[in-house]
């Protein structure tokens, strides 16, 4: 029986495929798609959908039931409409044309070639947003790809981007997780041996998807006019005072709309640093133009602190994409969006001024996020950093330490709060409450230089004298308890494959409040078992999913 449709009766308003040019080849098949924002295709259907696990406060927001687990008519009904079986009245279904640099290498098209997006849906207070399937059948972009996603990338996809939601990093939203019923081919490690997995789609939410990518296109094809389009549509539509305070054409609208991008990269740099977080394929077509984290794939964690480590298996022998290179790869995927400005500019200077902007707000960001991490009133970039009272020793240090020792970063930082202030304390005690952190036993010249470390620390914190309730609640909203840890979604992923979600709603339901301590539930703020060290899914992941 079918729930009824006013249940699902949401305000659709299309703004992108309203706006800007369409393809005017109807038919699906690969092809180049020139001189159009994105091409019309409807998802290809799959056998047996099935509505694995649902984001209820963000389906709220979109107008859409909370809590559709416990009606099983309206999860089957869901499940259709997230799978692409049924199509809502109000959704235009479109893939966008877009193209990118891939590992420094311009790539041509690409193009959304498993993502489909339903259309944009003004949810509460007006807000906008896209709804786009991942893995919905193959587009005019799916290349050599089928256009489908796997369940393990689905969950990963499903539970990332919500839980660097709830850390308060800017980030895609996940709606919903949908197993298919149809089996996907993939050779997980690209080496011969490719294996049917279970097939799944996300519904990925957000303002929109727009990527550098997409601009990068068409400057690189010289396509001034479509280029000038989609900028003017993206500044309208999502960064309207700009666009009130500069007219269509006017060079500066799009020099200020550059400055803005470069800022909100940065402020989602600092955050991704803040809680250890590697993207892994930071591509300039996984860039989003909305400062938003994108495009979930062989991302992972920080265990073990080590600014060298990229969970990217394609990435492994250059390590392009390494937790401490991501704000300069940033930096540079900037470069290639103010090279894809430049025609709407026509100067350098104020392209230059939005790099400027971005290397100011990393470090203004960079210092407001370790000033609560380690409990500061503030950071600032005039203090010496050769000096051991300063702020700026502090976090040189203090990086220098956590590289060449072996210390997990998110219980390291979250033990900071519980430190003994005390002058006289002594050292087993100034140290006992990192000991956990730690995944080997440090030597004592580390010992030394980190007693010596907490020292200065705790020196620094008595010196300014806050309320020490107020300084522990700032720590901890900066220190996250519960991160994704890599080895814990490869669990939810085996347990789902087997049939069992239990594990998946879990981890859903803890990374809803990263900050908070949760009784009962430690066991998923432990760090790294020795058996997930090597582990692929835990330590290295491919590109295929
Ligand atoms: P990614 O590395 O996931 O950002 O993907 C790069 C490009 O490959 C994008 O254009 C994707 O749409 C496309 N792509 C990735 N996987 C598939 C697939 N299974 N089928 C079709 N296109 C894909
Ligand atoms: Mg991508």
């Amino acid at each position: 029986m079918q729930a009824p449709a006013a249940e699902l009766a949401l305000r659709f308003d299309n703004s992108f495929v309203r706006a800007l040019p369409a393809d005017p080849e109807p038919k699906n098949y690969r092809r180049q798609v020139l001189g159009a924002c994105y091409s019309r295709v409807d998802p290809t259907p799959v056998s047996n959908p099935a509505l694995l696990a649902w984001s209820g406060e963000l389906a709220q927001r979109l107008g859409l039931p909370a809590d559709p687990q416990t009606d099983p008519d309206l999860a089957a009904r869901l499940a259709q409409v997230f799978a692409g079986v049924e199509q809502l009245p109000g959704m235009a279904p479109f893939a966008a044309c877009y193209g990118g640099h891939q590992f420094g290498n311009w790539a041509d098209q690409l193009g959304d070639g498993r993502a489909i997006s339903l259309g944009e849906v003004l949810g509460e207070g007006g807000q906008r947003w896209e709804l786009q399937l991942k893995g919905a059948g193959p587009t005019p972009y799916s290349r050599m790809g089928d256009g489908r996603a796997v369940l393990r990338s689905s969950v990963r996809e499903f539970l990332c981007s919500e839980a660097m939601h709830h850390l308060g990093v800017p980030t895609t939203r996940a709606l919903s997780l949908v197993t298919t019923g149809d089996a996907v081919v993939r050779d997980m490690f690209y080496d011969g041996h490719p294996r049917p997995e279970p097939g799944a789609i996300v519904c990925r939410v957000a303002p929109s998807f727009l990527r550098f990518g997409n601009f990068e296109l068409f400057a690189a094809r010289d396509d001034r006019a479509t280029l000038a389009r989609l900028a003017d549509y993206a500044i309208e539509t999502h960064f309207p005072a700009l666009a009130s305070a500069h007219a269509a054409g006017d060079p500066q609208r799009y020099a200020r709309w550059f400055v803005e991008i470069a800022e909100r990269t940065a402020e989602m740099i600092a955050h991704w640093m803040r809680v250890g977080f590697v993207h892994g394929v930071m591509n300039t077509d996984n860039m989003s133009i909305l400062g938003l984290t994108i495009d979930y794939g062989p991302y992972g964690w920080i265990d073990d602190y080590d600014p060298d480590w990229t969970p990217n298996t394609t990435d492994a022998s250059t390590r392009r994409y390494r937790f401490g290179n991501q704000p300069r790869i940033a930096a540079w995927n900037l470069l290639r969006m103010a090279a894809a400005l430049r025609p709407l500019i026509g100067d350098e200077a104020p392209l230059q001024a939005g790099m400027d902007a971005y290397a100011a707000a990393l470090d203004r960001h960079t210092l407001t996020s370790f000033a609560a991490k380690l409990g500061l009133a503030e950071l600032r970039t005039d203090e010496d950093a050769e000096d051991p009272r300063s702020g700026l020793w502090l976090v040189d240090e203090l990086l220098t330490q956590l590289a060449t020792t072996s210390t997990d970063m998110t219980l390291f930082y979250r033990a900071l709060a519980d430190l003994p202030l005390a002058e006289d304390c002594d050292d087993e005690s100034l140290l006992a409450p990192l000991l956990p952190a730690y995944y080997e036993d440090l030597r004592p010249r580390a010992r030394a230089e980190t007693l010596a470390w907490l020292r200065a620390l705790t020196a620094k914190v008595r010196g300014e004298g806050h309320d020490p309730a107020q300084r522990r609640a700032r720590m901890n909203a900066a220190n996250p308890k519960y991160v994704l840890r890599n080895y814990l979604a490869q669990q939810a992923i085996e347990r789902a494959e087997a049939g069992d979600q239990d594990m998946l709603h879990e981890l859903q339901a803890v990374l809803r409040a990263p900050y908070d301590e949760q009784p009962g539930r430690e066991h998923l703020a432990a760090k790294r078992p020795d058996w997930a060290k090597h582990r692929p899914g835990c330590s290295m992941l491919s590109c295929s999913s």
